[in-house]
């Protein structure tokens, strides 16, 4: 088929990116298990590796499943062109790569999953990079943030770990002015629930690991870029404006325009970081996105039954599910995630650190896992795990505080759920 703004979002699920196999009329998007591809003859191999031709050279850049999946996730984020890599986590730094350099920071958003606080409140300093944490609901003290080493900015549409909703129209107005890019890390609305671009991101990131797979078998990322920011309009970019010795003097904002990012993510970021997602990772993942939006419309059902069914519990002190009326950022689903707050929350338990220990030992459907964005019901006690490394003041920051567990609803019935927590909560509390 060929893509359209005339598709709706669940036939470009299935379809986009996805055509009969060529060779073999295969209706399924074969797994490409091969390393590399033979030249036609020495001209095209040259023209290959000049990129004054688009083609496959070798898997560590391009393949044809992975390719598929770019496709489809570009398509349905809105933007022109996508970079798969093997995490979430690798994803990140795709994206940070051609903006940041030595000196340069990155102003992000307190309220994180908890590895990319640490990637970025640590890691990344071993790249001479830095990141500046503010609360993203203070829109004066993110503006006040950025200064003229600031290259991006990052935050998540719905953010970890309490669900909370990012207003993107006022953090991309802000970003705009600054002229800098926004990067949002959409993994646990997806695109179904949450378009960033359609708010003013310059790039989406994901873990594709999480709802876009959805079925916890593959870790992978992936960078969509909108191809809306002119990189070229000052020097503050200057692996995307300026030449590229690496390939003779290239400069890709000229020579690619809106895929400028994209094609500097194949030809350099994969090429020589080699955070490559693999094709059998990238089939599990477009088999995944097939039933994205019927599996997020029952997460969102799901979330919202519980989280009320919680609230109403004596032995909880709070829930922070955005889709509550009782919560401060439910103003903002219908401006940015019209079709639910997605299935991430937070629940503060009575009798704190110890009783959610007991908690999450005593569930039965749940299970105490580090991921999120399966079809099973997951929970996690994040001060003495996922964010076990920060310290107490950013746990609190972070909405991952010792009573507090997180919760990734699933796609069960909701009664079980419910009657799961329900006898754990009893003996939590006893
Ligand atoms: C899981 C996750 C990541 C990291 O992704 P990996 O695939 O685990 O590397 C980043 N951001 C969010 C919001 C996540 O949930």
């Amino acid at each position: 088929m060929t893509d359209g703004p005339t598709y709706g979002f669940d036939t470009l699920q299935i379809h986009a990116g996805a055509r009969p196999d060529p060779a073999t009329g295969a209706r399924q998007v074969p797994i490409y298990q091969t390393t590399a591809y033979v030249f036609r003859d020495a001209d095209h191999a040259a023209a290959l590796f000049n990129l004054q031709e688009v083609g496959y050279i070798y898997s560590r850049l391009t393949n044809p499943t992975v390719a598929a999946l770019q496709e489809r996730i570009a398509t349905l984020e809105g933007g022109v062109g996508a970079v798969c890599c093997s995490s979430g986590h690798a994803a990140q730094i795709m994206a940070l790569f051609p903006l940041m350099g030595p000196g340069m920071n990155v102003v992000a958003s307190s309220r994180l999953y908890g590895g990319t606080v640490t990637q970025f409140s640590q890691t990344i300093k071993r790249f001479g990079w830095s990141a500046t944490f503010v609360d993203f609901d203070d829109h004066e003290a993110v503006k006040a943030a950025i200064d003229d080493n600031t290259r991006a900015v990052f935050c998540e549409a719905i953010a970890n770990p309490g669900g909370h909703i990012t207003d993107l129209d006022a953090i991309s107005a802000i970003s705009d002015a600054a002229g800098v890019p926004l990067i949002v890390d959409n993994t646990s609305a997806t695109p179904y629930l949450c378009r960033p671009i359609e708010h003013g991101a310059t790039l989406v990131v994901h873990s594709t690991t999480k709802y876009l797979t959805g079925n916890g078998t593959v870790t992978g990322g992936c960078v969509v870029d909108s191809g809306k920011f002119d990189w070229a309009a000052n020097d503050k970019f200057p692996s995307l404006s300026q030449p590229e010795p690496a390939y003779h003097g290239l400069k890709f904002a000229e020579t690619f325009g809106p895929l400028a990012f994209t094609f500097h993510g194949i030809a350099i970021g994969l090429r020589d970081l080699g955070m490559t997602m693999n094709p059998q990772a990238a089939h599990y993942t477009l088999m995944g996105i097939e039933t994205l939006s019927l599996r997020m419309d029952r997460h969102v059902e799901n979330a919202m039954k519980i989280a009320k069914w919680l609230e109403d519990d004596p032995r909880t002190d709070y829930v922070t599910y955005a889709g509550l009326d009782s919560s401060p950022y439910a103003k903002l689903v219908p401006k940015i995630c019209p079709k639910g707050a997605g299935a991430l929350f937070t629940v503060a338990v009575k009798g704190g650190y110890d009783a959610c220990v007991k908690l999450v030992d005593s569930l039965e459907i749940f299970s105490h896992v580090a991921n999120l964005g399966d079809t099973r019901s997951l929970i996690i006690h994040s001060a003495s795990t996922t964010h076990r490394q920060l310290t107490a003041e950013q746990q609190e920051a972070a909405g991952a505080g010792p009573g507090i567990v997180r919760l990734s609803i699933g796609i069960e019935d909701a009664d079980d759920l419910i009657a799961d927590l329900d006898q754990a909560l009893a003996k939590a509390t006893a």
